[in-house]
This record gives structure tokens, sequence and C-alpha cells, in this order.
């Protein structure tokens, strides 16, 4: 009795363990670092220099637009740090209105339990961190970037609570129950319990490739009323199709 009682235990476990990944294919896990805090992803670890220049707004942005305090594309090329301990899920360049892209999984002890969470880091210039790769609170992952162009310089960051997402943002809900607020979320986790343990976090859990032309919702680039003159060779006008010049 109690053996197969255990057995039974077993199968469930395994079953809720299995859960059902973006091809249906088992979930996979790997082992990662559990964050100590949340830091701010620019002007470590307090974003000194940055402003937020949009929000979350439900239905519509996701996540915080930080630029730098200099306007226009002063921050082009600015390092952009990971939130806090995680493994990199995707570092490539995500095309459309994302360009290079970089997302972290983390995970973190709280009420009694774990927690997981990707961060997503967008429109970036340079990405310097590869999937599969362990990163630090603090440690650099990529640079700030117009995405072709297509914006004024700045970095578009999300905290995802749902996995699933990735760059099909179009597929979920845009609202609270797959995001957090990211400057609210970071300003009441900036240290934490049960920091650098080494936990296993799902991954494989979203598809690479987006399914269908996601609208970001990033305003579009426009002068701005910081006075800003960004030398011509400061940043490229690059967008699809466009001959590099
Ligand atoms: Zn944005």
């Amino acid at each position: 009795m109690r053996v197969s009682r255990f057995l039974a235990g077993l199968l469930l476990l395994a079953f809720a363990a299995t859960g059902v990944s973006a091809d249906n294919e088992k979930v996979q896990y790997a082992a990662t670092r559990s964050a100590d805090g949340f830091d701010m992803p620019v002007g470590k670890p307090d974003a000194v220099g940055f402003y937020r220049s949009r929000g979350f707004i439900s239905g519509r942005h996701m996540g915080d637009d930080w630029n730098g305090v200099g306007g226009g594309n002063t921050d082009l090329g600015a390092p952009v740090y990971s939130t806090a301990h995680g493994l990199v899920v995707y570092a490539r360049d995500a095309r459309m209105g994302w360009g290079n892209t970089v997302i972290i999984r983390h995970a973190y002890w709280g009420d009694g339990r774990w927690h997981y969470l990707d961060s997503f880091y967008t429109h970036l210039h340079q990405i310097f961190v590869r999937e599969g790769q362990q990163v630090r609170r603090g440690q650099l992952v990529g640079s700030i970037g117009t995405n072709r162009g297509m914006y004024t310089a700045h970095l578009h960051f999300e905290i995802r609570k749902n996995l699933r997402i990735g760059i099909n943002q179009g597929s979920y809900r845009k609202d609270l129950s797959n995001y957090h607020k990211p400057y609210e979320f970071i300003g009441k986790h900036r240290e934490l319990r049960g920091g650098n343990r080494r936990v296993r976090v799902p991954i494989n859990t979203f598809r690479l490739q987006a399914r269908v032309v996601d609208r970001v919702g990033e305003a579009p680039r426009r002068p701005e009323a910081t006075p800003s003159r960004p030398r011509r060779q400061d940043f490229q006008i690059n967008r699809y199709g466009d001959p590099r010049r």
C-alpha cells in the first residue's frame, strides 16, 4: 500500500513536472544561481544618469523605457546590466520591432516558495552574452541601441512572470497576470534572502521564432524636447533592406 501510494505520488510528480513547453516538448531544466536582489538595468545599480521616458501601461507598453539624461542618442552604446543573477535563455536578433534582444531567467525565494521570472532587454546595439550563459547581478549583457534606427536610442526593459512569452508578446495577455511593473518590482526586491543558491529553472519554455509580427507598442522616433545634437556618425540608420551607409 505504502509503495503503491509512493509510486502514484511519483507519477503525479512526473506529470506535474513535465508541463508543456512552447513546442509541446517536455520542459527541460537547467541550474542557475538564485537572485540575491534586483538592480536597475542601467546606471548600475540605481539608474544614475538615466530616466524612465515611459513606464508600464497595461495592454500597451509592458515595461520601462530607459533613456540617458543627455537626451537623444547620447546613450547609444551605454552599458545594460543583468538585473539579477540568472541564466541567459535568449540572446539573438529578434528582428521586427525588437531587434537585438536578451532574455534572462531568474529564480528567487519569497513568501516561502520559489518564484521564476524572465527579464527582457531589447533594441540593443550590441549583445555581450550568449544563450546558456550564467550571469550575475550587474553583469554587462549588452548596450543601448536604436533597433536599426527605428527609435531614439533607449533600453526597453520588461520583467515577466510568464516564462512562455519570449518574443511572442502578442500571444499573451498584456497585463499584470503575465508581467510585473519593472521599476516597482525592482524597488521592492533590492535585497533578498535565499540568494546564491543552486536552483533549477525550466528552459525551452518559449518559441525562438515569433509567430506573428508583434506590435511592440513603442513610440516612433521623434524630435525630443531635450536639446540634443547627435553627430551623424553617432548612429546609423540601417533599416531592413536599406543599403548600409
Ligand atoms: Zn518600450
